[in-house]
C-alpha cells in the first residue's frame, strides 16, 4: 500500500495558467517527486506558460492560439528548455490519450472543454474535473462513456469534492436522503435588488470568498454557478434530492443528509487547493499547503435559503436539470455568451438572464444521443443569444 502512495503519477494539466491550473501546480509543488507533467495546456497566455515549463519542466505544451504558441516555441528555444510545443490539435489529443497519461486535470474554462475531456474519458482515464461546464453539458452521456470505457471522472469543484467526502463512509447509497449544496451567495448576496441593474463587470467578478477566473466569478455573482452544480451534482452522485443552502462564510463546503436525519459535512478554509489535493492524492491523502481550519477564529457560521426572485438564473438551471436532454447545453451555451458580452460591456447585468431564458423559451428539447447532438445545441442556442444580444 505504502508502495502505492509514494508511486509516481504522470498527468496533463488542461487550463494551467488559469486559476484552477495554478492552484494545481501549487499543490504539485508541495508534493515533490509524488507527480511528473506530461503536458500542460493553455488559451494564449505564453508568458505565464513559459513560466509554468521553466518550473515544472512538462514534457509538451500546448497552447489553443496560434501566435501565442509562436512566441512559446520561440521563447522555449531560447532559453533551451526541453519542453515540446505541440501545434497540432491531433498531437494534443494523442498526447492525452497516451499511456504515459495517467491522470487529466480538466481545469479549461467553458464548453470549449468538452472535445479534450471526452478524449480523456474514451482512453480510459482518470479525469479530475474542475471544468463543470463539459460536464453539465453532457454529464449523462460522459457517464455512460466513463462506464464503457473505464475512466473515472472525479470532482475537483469544492462542492463536489466535499459531498464525495461526506460520501465515503456511507455503506448503502440508499441511506443517503439528501445532498445539501452550499454557497456563498456571492457579492450581491445582501445587496438590494433594485440596484442589480448596475452592476458593473469589476463589481460582478469581486467575489467575497473565492479567488476565481472571471466567467466563474460573473456566475457565481448571478447564482447560475449554483444551478449548473446541481446538475454537476445530479450527474455525478445520480442523487434526486438537491437542496441548495446559502452559506456566507464558505466554510461548509456541501453536506450530506441520510434517513435518520444525521447529517455529515466537510470543512475547511475557502481554499480550492484543498480539494485538488484530494483529487490528485485520492485515495491517500497529500499535503495541499493551504492554511488549516481555526474555528475559534473563524467565528459564526450562518446559513440561509437562496432567493429564487432576485437571482432568477437559478430557477433556469433548475429546470434545464429537470427536462434534462439538450436543455443543459442550451442553457450552458447562452449563459456563455452572455457572460462573455456583459464582462464586454456590451449588454447590461440583468440582460444575462433576459438572453438564458430567451434561449431555453426558443429550443426545442430533444434526448442527447452523441456528442455531436451536444455541439448542435450548444451552436444553435450560442447563434440565437448572439442574436439577442444583437438586438438589446
Ligand atoms: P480561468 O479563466 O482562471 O482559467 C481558464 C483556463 O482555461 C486558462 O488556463 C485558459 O488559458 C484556459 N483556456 C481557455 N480557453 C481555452 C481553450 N480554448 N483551449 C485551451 N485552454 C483554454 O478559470 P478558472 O477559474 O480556473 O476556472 C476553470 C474551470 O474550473 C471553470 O470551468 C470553472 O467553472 C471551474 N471551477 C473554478 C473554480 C475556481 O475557484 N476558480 C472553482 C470550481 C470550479
Ligand atoms: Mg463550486
Amino acid at each position: 500500500m505504502d508502495d502505492d502512495r509514494n508511486r509516481n503519477v504522470n498527468i496533463v494539466i488542461l487550463g494551467s495558467t488559469g486559476s484552477i491550473g495554478s492552484s494545481t501546480l501549487n499543490v504539485i509543488a508541495e508534493n515533490s517527486g509524488k507527480f511528473s507533467l506530461n503536458l500542460l495546456t493553455a488559451n494564449s497566455n505564453d508568458e505565464r506558460l513559459l513560466d509554468q515549463c521553466k518550473n515544472f519542466c512538462p514534457k509538451y505544451a500546448y497552447m489553443a492560439d496560434q501566435a501565442a504558441s509562436k512566441r512559446l516555441r520561440q521563447k522555449i528555444l531560447k532559453e533551451n528548455l526541453t519542453t515540446e510545443v505541440l501545434t497540432e490539435e491531433k498531437d494534443l489529443h494523442e498526447i492525452i490519450a497516451s499511456d504515459d497519461t495517467e491522470l487529466v486535470v480538466a481545469a479549461m474554462v467553458g464548453v470549449a472543454g468538452l472535445d479534450t475531456v471526452f478524449t480523456s474519458i474514451v482512453n480510459g482515464k482518470r479525469l479530475l474535473l474542475a471544468n463543470k461546464e463539459s460536464y453539465v453539458v453532457a454529464g449523462e452521456y460522459l457517464n455512460s462513456l466513463a462506464d464503457k470505457h473505464n475512466a473515472t471522472i472525479f470532482p475537483l469543484d469544492s462542492e463536489h469534492s466535499a459531498i464525495h467526502q461526506c460520501l465515503a463512509g456511507i455503506k448503502n447509497k440508499a441511506d443517503v436522503s439528501k445532498i445539501l449544496l452550499t454557497g456563498s451567495g456571492g457579492p450581491f448576496l445582501h445587496t438590494n435588488p433594485d440596484l442589480l441593474k448596475n452592476i458593473t463587470a469589476k463589481e460582478a467578478t469581486s467575489h467575497p470568498i473565492w479567488k476565481m477566473g472571471k466567467k466563474i466569478s460573473v456566475d457565481s455573482s448571478t447564482l447560475i454557478n449554483k444551478g449548473l452544480e446541481l446538475i454537476e451534482a445530479r450527474w455525478l452522485f445520480d442523487i434526486e434530492d438537491i437542496e441548495i443552502v446559502i452559506h456566507p462564510e464558505g466554510i461548509i463546503h456541501s453536506m450530506v443528509e441520510l434517513n435518520d436525519n444525521s447529517v455529515i459535512a466537510q470543512l475547511s478554509i475557502p481554499d480550492m487547493k484543498i480539494p485538488i489535493a484530494y483529487g490528485l492524492g485520492y485515495p491517500f491523502r497529500i499535503p495541499s499547503g493551504s492554511k488549516r481550519l481555526d474555528l475559534a477564529e473563524q467565528g459564526p457560521l450562518n446559513f440561509f435559503r437562496p432567493d429564487f426572485k432576485k437571482f432568477p438564473c437559478l430557477n433556469l438551471a433548475k429546470e434545464a436539470m429537470e427536462c434534462g436532454g439538450n436543455a443543459p447545453a442550451a442553457i450552458n451555451a447562452a449563459n456563455e455568451e452572455a457572460v462573455a458580452a456583459f464582462l464586454d460591456n456590451r449588454i447590461g447585468y440583468l440582460d444575462i438572464y433576459k438572453i438564458i431564458a430567451s434561449v431555453m423559451d426558443k429550443i426545442e428539447i430533444s434526448v442527447v444521443k452523441s456528442i455531436q447532438d451536444i455541439y448542435e445545441t450548444d451552436n444553435s442556442s450560442r447563434e440565437y443569444a448572439i442574436q439577442k444580444i444583437k438586438a438589446l
